[in-house]
């Protein structure tokens, strides 16, 4: 079981990057309002997250490490509307076989909070104890007891960039919720709740609101709104290119295939414009779970999608007159 927990950790957990990913969908399933993220040498000695969701209760904080010891699908229905981002129950157990885990938690309805520490699947400790309500967990030494995994880790500076991505597009799909990234005793984010142009004009500066557009659309099989850059603003890397699906981040050649195509016209050779698209769709029209790490997702009906989005911007750009 404990080899079997050390390869399905391989699956979910690729880097520091990843741990944070689970961590934080974790928080806002959770209901978070706040949350507070803090690394040490680019989350190779330390990832500690902080929330003030509703916490866990004595009993569950126990099973949280346990696989497929997901509370979030209730009936076999839940699978096909997911309308939280965890479904697998997988990321505490694959964390917990590759790292030294330290998890506090209280329960709003509790009086007392419990800590439990983890190693390599194992509980080596679990004791009540004084805790806000919410949760903070510290992962600490990620791949200690698998060198290969450890020593395959690139630099602080890529691993980093890795962890900066990721904490941005959640915060990206996020905006109601504050959040916070600090590396090394130094503070790389501080997000009030906001809304989506604000968020993303702390995120990528002040500058960024006046370089966007917003869309709005809404058809029988998609609600798209956000924003897309300005022809003008078009960088030369594709750095700035969101899109979100019922608020998460995923990544899909064919859509941003037809955001290029709305700018037919307007753009300089190899040049990429910023968008920020966030998608609502039904949940029973799209396929999240062909990977674990869920950056990928298969739609029902992608050919309308591409014409409608391609239209939306279309439109955006004419009505604003770039
Ligand atoms: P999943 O998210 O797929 O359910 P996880 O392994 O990520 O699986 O988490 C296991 C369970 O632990 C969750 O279903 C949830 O009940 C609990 N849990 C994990 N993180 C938190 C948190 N930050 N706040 C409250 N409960 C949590
Ligand atoms: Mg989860």
């Amino acid at each position: 079981d404990h080899v079997a927990n050390q390869i399905a950790a391989g699956e979910v957990v690729q880097r520091p990057a990843s741990v944070i990913k689970e961590l934080l969908e974790n928080s806002i399933d959770a209901k978070a309002g706040k949350i507070q993220v803090i690394i040490k040498d680019a989350g190779k000695t330390l990832i500690q997250i902080i929330d003030n969701g509703v916490g866990m209760s004595n009993t569950d904080s126990r099973m949280s490490f346990e696989r497929h010891a997901t509370s979030k699908i209730k009936i076999a229905d839940d699978l096909f509307s997911l309308k939280t981002k965890g479904f697998r129950g997988e990321a505490l157990a694959s964390i917990a076989a590759i790292a030294h885990v330290e998890l506090k938690t209280k329960h709003e309805d509790d009086e007392i909070g419990s800590c439990i520490k983890v190693e390599g699947s194992k509980v080596v400790a679990q004791d009540p104890c004084v805790t806000p309500k919410g949760t903070c967990i510290s992962v600490k030494n990620l791949f200690y007891n698998i060198p290969a995994r450890r020593n395959f880790l690139k630099s602080d500076n890529v691993e980093s960039r890795h962890i900066i991505d990721e904490f941005q597009r959640v915060a990206l799909a996020h905006p109601d919720i504050s959040f916070s990234l600090i590396h090394n005793s130094s503070e790389l984010f501080q997000l009030p709740a906001s809304n989506y142009r604000q968020r993303i004009t702390n995120i990528f500066g002040g500058k960024t609101n006046e370089k966007l557009v917003p869309v709005e659309e809404e058809t029988e099989i998609v609600k798209i709104s956000g924003f897309v850059g300005k022809p003008e603003f078009a960088k030369k890397s594709r750095g700035e290119q969101f899109f979100f699906v019922n608020d998460r981040f995923i990544k899909s050649p064919y859509l941003n295939h037809a955001v290029q195509a709305s700018f037919e016209g307007l753009l300089k050779d190899r040049s990429y414009p910023s968008y920020f698209l966030y998608l609502n769709v039904d949940p029973k029209s799209i396929d999240i779970n062909i990977h674990p790490t869920k950056t990928e997702i298969k739609f029902d009906d992608e050919h309308s999608l591409y014409a409608i989005l391609k239209s939306a911007i279309k439109h955006s750009l004419g009505q604003f007159n770039v």
